[in-house]
């Protein structure tokens, strides 16, 4: 990140902000918490279901059978998808403290990571109800 650098090193040597740190720090946090997204996807245990029958819901876990549904109607797939995986993750966090975990992490997510994610869900597949495997595609 060129930028970071020219405000760390700048000739004027002033303090970052806090805001500055805040966002760097958020920056740090979004990358640990989307490899662990990532393993978790890789590990096996969740299969996925992408429907857009979802009673109104962007998503929801199925606990008993192991399955993560996905409305990509609603809302991007990805951000869901995020949301999803992190109730399975910090199952101690609340609804909201989810939703701001996973809006922030969908802000940080690059093109290329938002492409990971729609290849993991076409991957985990195991059934489209309303939506086709073509019709997934990232949003930048
Ligand atoms: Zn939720």
């Amino acid at each position: 990140m060129p930028r970071t650098h020219t405000l760390q090193h700048g000739k004027e040597g002033k303090h970052l902000s806090p805001y500055f740190h805040a966002r760097e720090y958020k920056g740090k946090m979004s990358d640990i918490i989307f490899r662990r997204i990532l393993r978790l996807l890789q590990g096996g245990d969740f299969d996925i279901v992408v429907t857009t029958k979802t009673g109104g819901e962007a998503g929801y876990i199925d606990y008993e059978n192991n399955l993560i549904y996905l409305n990509p109607k609603l809302f991007p797939v990805e951000e869901t998808l995020i949301h999803e995986t992190l109730h399975i993750l910090k199952p101690e966090l609340d609804e909201q403290s989810i939703i701001e975990m996973s809006s922030l992490m969908f802000e940080h997510l690059d093109e290329k990571r938002r492409d990971t994610l729609i290849a993991f869900i076409q991957a985990l597949a195991v059934g489209y109800r309303g939506v086709k495997s073509n019709d997934l595609k990232a949003s930048y």
